[in-house]
């Protein structure tokens, strides 16, 4: 018993020594990434319902690795949250989603709005505000034409910085949305403290709105809640023309989802511009 209670152990650390290994091997491939630009954004267009046409986009990043091909996010940006590295790379997406703002804008898609995402770490590690300030001003971009998404996690932990940071984007004039909600511990006390634009619904509500009268109800009062503190609503996840049909009944402001478009390169964002201004 003694001892295969010791190769047990001697597996156990073999195992682990393995999975070390490839956390550093990750890591590493991380950091070369970055230095070799392998990182790309995405963007998936919002549509509103009022006008029919594109509001915005969301900035989505993928790695287009040399040997795996086209990685997405889920598999690595907690990784890249461990390791820190996420404070470099959530830069140069934000850098990258402003400059290519700014190209639409200068081809005459003068209101397009573009939408990054942000980690709590990036908090953690910088001045969040200060960085918004300095990539605008390099970039060119109006601050109304950003918006910056934020989810319901953030805002718990050591909720004062975040409400100060908060406040200092806010009066850049920056947008703040909180994605995802409904998922996490939704608080009606956040949308309370923090100074939230908009309210991004989740798409696990929006999946089931045809079907489930509890999803379709929480989302209706989602909608309904948001139009009384002053704020917007944007439903993602949208694929059907069902689902589609619902939101504009119960007025909800924006959609976004594969129903419309997949998150794609910038040239085929541009190219969809193109093809809605000649309708
Ligand atoms: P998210 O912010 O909730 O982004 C929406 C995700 O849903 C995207 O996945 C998008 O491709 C996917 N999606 C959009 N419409 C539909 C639809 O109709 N049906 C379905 N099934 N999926 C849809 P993606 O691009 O794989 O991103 C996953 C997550 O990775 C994002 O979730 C976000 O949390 C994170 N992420 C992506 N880019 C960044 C980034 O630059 N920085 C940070 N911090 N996180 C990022
Ligand atoms: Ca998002
Ligand atoms: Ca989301
Ligand atoms: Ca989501």
């Amino acid at each position: 018993a003694k001892e295969s209670g010791r190769n047990c152990f001697k597996f156990y650390a073999q195992e682990m020594g393995r999975r070390i290994e490839q956390y550093v091997e990750m890591e590493n491939a991380l950091r070369v990434a970055l230095e070799q630009q392998q990182f790309e954004v995405y963007y998936q267009p919002k549509v509103n319902l009022c006008s029919g046409r594109f509001s915005g986009v969301e900035a989505l990043v993928r790695w287009n690795h040399p040997q795996n091909g086209m990685v997405q996010p889920g598999s690595f940006i907690s990784l890249a949250e461990k390791t820190g590295l996420i404070g470099p790379i959530g830069e140069w997406v934000l850098h990258t989603a402003c400059v290519q703002a700014r190209q639409w804008h200068d081809m005459g898609f003068d209101e397009m709005t573009v939408a990054v995402n942000l980690s709590a770490i990036q908090f953690d590690q910088q001045d969040v505000a200060a960085l918004v300030t300095r990539i605008l001003a390099e970039t060119g971009l109006a601050p109304r034409h950003l918006e910056l998404e934020l989810t319901e996690s953030m805002l718990m932990g050591d909720s004062d910085s975040m409400l100060a940071a908060l406040k200092d984007i806010k009066a850049i004039g920056v947008t703040l949305t909180l994605d995802d909600f409904g998922t996490g511990y939704s608080s009606l006390a956040y949308l309370k403290r923090f100074p939230i634009d908009v309210i991004k619904i989740d798409r696990s509500f929006v999946r089931s709105i045809t079907t489930d009268p509890n999803d379709a109800s929480l989302t209706r009062t989602i909608v309904l809640m948001a139009k009384s503190l002053k704020m917007k609503t944007v439903a993602e996840g949208v694929e059907t023309q069902g689902q589609l049909g619902f939101l504009n009944a119960i007025k909800c402001d924006d959609v976004q989802g594969f129903y419309f478009s997949k998150p794609v390169p910038a040239a085929a964002l541009t190219e969809m511009l193109r093809h809605q201004q000649n309708r």
